[in-house]
């Protein structure tokens, strides 16, 4: 799996950290999407394909 995240796009809903701590976090002043790992662990696909399908912004890509 590889992820890719469109700072441009990304409204900082915070989504993504929600559904996937352990591969999005927010930046501390804009919360802007911060990619912690583009390439997650097998336990983790699920929770990553979450977060790609909640952001409202459509700001993260998901290549299986
Ligand atoms: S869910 Fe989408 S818009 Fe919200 S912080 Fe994450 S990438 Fe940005």
């Amino acid at each position: 799996m590889k992820i890719t995240v469109d700072e441009e796009k990304c409204c900082a809903a915070g989504q993504c950290v929600l559904a996937a701590p352990e591969v999005f976090d927010q930046r501390d002043d804009d919360g802007v999407v911060i990619l912690l790992d583009e390439a997650p662990p097998e336990s983790e696909h699920e929770n990553a394909r979450t977060a790609a399908q909640l952001c409202p912004a459509a700001a993260i890509a998901v290549e299986e």
